[in-house]
Parts: structure tokens; C-alpha cells; sequence
């Protein structure tokens, strides 16, 4: 449940009974909650980035919930969970196509929304890490599929060596000490030598610096390591 913790939920739905019963049921569950009345007022808000998952109506003034969802993909893969009236398998249809990430049928249970929000937004903190990337110049690390690249070149890096480059790049412009790194490459109960750390930076220099004539990992004398922009 943690993943979901203060997440930010934009409800968009003119029905301000409805709007106000799914505002309480939300911040109850501990989300923050935006809300909009109109279908332009709901898209602008779900531009500006600040929520992190749509409850969507499709009846709403100004545009209707699947012209925002239109426009909305233009730009942003926000997901998107749509309200259709009952029975409206149409509609049902129609917003999936246009690409919401699941529907409801009016009414609803509450545990039930509750439940689908949560499935979403974990559906979409899974892909958003697969997709990342952690970059430094023409250097490229892939968490999911273990990948080093330079200038688009593969690199072999072995898993220890690998790991400390992710937890470098993942901690860009902060000094990262070599406790703190010993411990996330080599584990907590980790009982050899502390300079190991040492020993992987030196390979990694041998595999990335010496080759591609670069400076990626700088040492900070007495602390750790640090990747800097
Ligand atoms: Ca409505």
C-alpha cells in the first residue's frame, strides 16, 4: 500500500454529490484529491501534471470525458479510469479504445473504485520502472534489462560493478559514501573488505574511462564517490 500513499487523484465529474462523496472517501484513504466540474477545466488540470491517476466522467459540460481523453493523449499517459452510466457498453468500448486504463459503470460500489485506482496506479509505477533509464552523456544504464551502453555500444559490466554504477547514476550530483555504497552492492552483511568499493570503482573506470576517454565517477577524498553533471 505504500506506493499508493499520497498520491494525488483528479476526480472530474459535474455531479457535485458525487464529486464531494468520492473527494471524502479518497483523502479518507489518505490520496490527495483535485477536483473539476467541466471537461476543460478536468483536461487543464490533468496537463498541469499534478495528479497521478483521472476518475473521469464521460457526461460533462464543455467537452465530454472522451474528447479530454483524446486530447489528454496527445501528451500524457496519465492513467485514466472512466465513469460510464449503466449499461452503456458503447461507451465502455469507446473509452478503452481511446485509452483509459479501466472503466467503471454507474453506480458503484466505492470498495470497488477504491480497489481499481490502487490496481493502476501500481500497474503504472511497474511501467514507468521498467521504462527508465538513467543516463550520463552517451552513457545508458537499463534497470530491467541489466544493459550498459556507451554511444549507444555495449558495455559488460559484471552485477557488482553494474549495481554501483546504477546506485551512482541513481544518486546524481550527491556524494554517495562508501558505507552507504558498500552496502547497497555488496549487502548488509557484507563482512570483507571495505576498500572494495575501490576495487569496483577502479574497474569501472577501466571498463568506461579508459575507453571512451570520459571522467564519469569522481572521488571525493575521504567521503565516497559522486557522478556530477
Ligand atoms: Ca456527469
Amino acid at each position: 500500500m505504500q506506493t499508493e500513499a499520497g498520491k494525488t487523484i483528479l476526480i472530474v465529474e459535474d455531479e457535485e454529490k458525487i464529486a464531494r462523496f468520492l473527494e471524502l472517501e479518497l483523502k479518507h484513504e489518505g490520496y490527495q484529491v483535485l477536483k473539476a466540474f467541466t471537461g476543460r477545466e478536468g483536461l487543464a488540470l490533468a496537463e498541469s501534471g499534478r495528479a497521478d491517476l483521472m476518475v473521469l466522467d464521460v457526461m460533462l459540460p464543455e467537452l465530454n470525458g472522451f474528447e479530454v481523453l483524446r486530447r489528454l493523449r496527445k501528451t500524457s499517459q496519465l492513467p485514466v479510469i472512466m465513469l460510464t452510466a449503466r449499461d452503456e457498453v458503447m461507451d465502455k468500448v469507446a473509452g478503452l479504445d481511446g485509452g483509459a486504463d479501466d472503466y467503471m459503470t454507474k453506480p458503484f460500489a466505492i470498495e470497488e473504485l477504491l480497489a481499481r485506482i490502487r490496481l493502476v496506479l501500481k500497474k503504472h509505477v511497474g511501467a514507468q520502472k521498467e521504462e527508465t533509464v538513467l543516463t550520463y552523456g552517451a552513457l545508458e544504464l537499463h534497470p530491467a534489462r541489466h544493459e550498459v551502453r556507451y554511444g549507444g555500444e555495449p558495455v559488460e559490466l559484471t552485477p557488482r560493478e553494474f549495481s554501483l554504477l546504477q546506485v551512482l547514476l541513481e544518486n546524481k550530483n550527491i556524494v554517495v559514501s562508501r558505507d552507504t555504497l558498500l552496502q547497497k552492492v555488496c549487502g548488509y552483511d557484507y563482512l570483507g573488505e571495505t576498500n572494495v568499493i575501490d576495487v569496483y570503482v577502479r574497474y569501472l573506470r577501466s571498463k568506461l574511462d579508459d575507453v571512451y576517454h570520459v571522467k564519469i565517477i569522481q572521488t571525493v577524498r575521504g567521503i565516497g564517490y559522486c557522478i556530477r553533471d
